[in-house]
């Protein structure tokens, strides 16, 4: 999608601050940071949000997954860390263009869930 900015970061259109890069997969840093790590595992490939995984393109998710733990390990996560994906209007998402944000470094307050 050419006027997406994940698709652009992605594309390395838009400089980012990378914590991993594969064929697939890209995680870089939160431009504005709500815990004191929090960074953003997206899967290169445009797809809008959690409400359009299909059987077709459900690999990618998976291997965010298997990315996301990678990465705990990697970057020392052994308090714990939240994975959250707002898909849609009701749930505040402003990036049409799926991601995991990746929160952690501190006691992250109350769970909505
Ligand atoms: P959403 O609101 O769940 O869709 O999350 C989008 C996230 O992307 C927000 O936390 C933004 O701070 C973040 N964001 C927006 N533009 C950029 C960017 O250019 N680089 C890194 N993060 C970004």
């Amino acid at each position: 999608m050419s006027d997406c900015i994940f698709c652009k970061i992605a594309a390395g259109e838009i400089p980012s601050t990378k914590r991993y890069e594969d064929e697939e997969i890209i995680a870089f840093n939160d431009l504005y940071p709500q815990a004191p790590v929090h960074f953003l595992v997206v899967p290169k490939k445009h797809i809008a949000s959690a409400a359009d995984i299909t059987p077709e393109n459900s690999a990618v998710v998976s291997k965010c997954f298997e990315v996301i733990a990678q990465l705990a390990k990697k970057e020392n996560l052994s308090g714990g860390f939240r994975v959250i994906t707002n898909s849609g209007a009701d749930a505040g998402q402003t990036v049409d263009h799926l991601h995991f944000h990746i929160l952690a470094g501190s006691n992250l307050g109350p769970k909505l869930c």
